[in-house]
C-alpha cells in the first residue's frame, strides 16, 4: 500500500481506497493482524513490537473491540477532514467523537510522558495505536499543517495528503496515479476533439 499522506493520520484515513466512489471503495486493512502490519509499515511500530503484538493479540473480544474502535476513529477522522478541507464546520457528532478519543488517549497511562511532541514509535496494544493516532491528530490539526491538508482531486479517490509543495498547489495524491489518469483523460478528450 502506498503512503501518500505525508502524515500517519492521513495515511490512516487513506487505508480506505476510492473512499468517495461507493462502487469501488475498498478497505485495504482488515482485522487486527493487518492493522499491526500496517502500523509496522508506517513506522509507528517497530518490527520487534509488531511481532510481540502479533503474538499477544488473539481473536478475543478485546481485540475485536479494539479493532472496531480503530475503524470507528478512522470514520470520525474522514468526516472531520472532509469538512475541514471543504472549509466547513465538522459535524458535531464527529467532532465530539474525536474529542472523546483524545480524552481517552491522554488518560491512557501506558503512553510515554511528553506525548505527542516527544512521542517515540512503539505501542504495545492495538488500543495504543488508536490513542497514538488520536494524539497525532491533535498535532496535525493544531499547527500550520492544517492549512496544508488537501484531498486528492481525482474523481472518487478521496485520499488526503499534506501539501508540502512550495506553491501549495498540489492536487493529486500521486502524480503517477490520479495525476496520470487526469492527464490521460485530458489527452483523450483533446485528441477526440481535434482528431
Ligand atoms: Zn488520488
Amino acid at each position: 500500500m502506498p503512503f501518500v499522506g505525508g502524515h500517519p493520520v492521513l495515511d490512516f484515513v487513506n487505508t480506505v481506497a476510492w473512499r468517495l466512489d461507493p462502487a469501488r471503495t475498498a478497505d485495504r486493512v482488515q482485522g487486527p493482524q493487518e492493522w499491526v502490519h500496517w502500523a509496522a509499515a508506517t513506522g509507528m511500530l517497530t518490527a520487534d513490537r509488531a511481532e510481540a503484538l502479533l503474538r499477544a493479540e488473539t481473536a478475543d473480544s478485546t481485540t475485536e473491540a479494539a479493532t472496531e474502535a480503530l475503524v470507528g476513529l478512522r470514520a470520525t477522522l474522514s468526516s472531520v477532514l472532509d469538512a475541514l478541507v471543504d472549509d466547513e464546520k465538522p459535524p458535531a457528532g464527529a467532532w465530539e467523537a474525536l474529542r472523546q478519543a483524545l480524552v481517552l488517549a491522554r488518560a491512557d497511562a501506558t503512553l510515554p510522558p511528553g506525548f505527542p511532541l516527544q512521542w517515540q514509535p512503539g505501542t504495545d496494544r492495538l488500543d495504543d495505536l488508536r490513542h497514538a493516532l488520536a494524539l497525532r491528530t491533535e498535532d496535525l490539526l493544531s499547527d500550520d499543517r492544517l492549512s496544508r491538508i488537501r484531498r486528492c482531486a481525482g474523481p472518487g479517490c478521496g485520499w488526503f495528503f499534506l501539501d508540502r509543495s512550495r506553491s501549495g498547489t498540489r492536487r493529486w495524491c500521486s502524480s503517477t496515479d490520479c495525476g496520470n489518469r487526469d492527464r490521460a483523460k485530458r489527452h483523450y478528450t483533446r485528441t477526440r476533439q481535434h482528431g
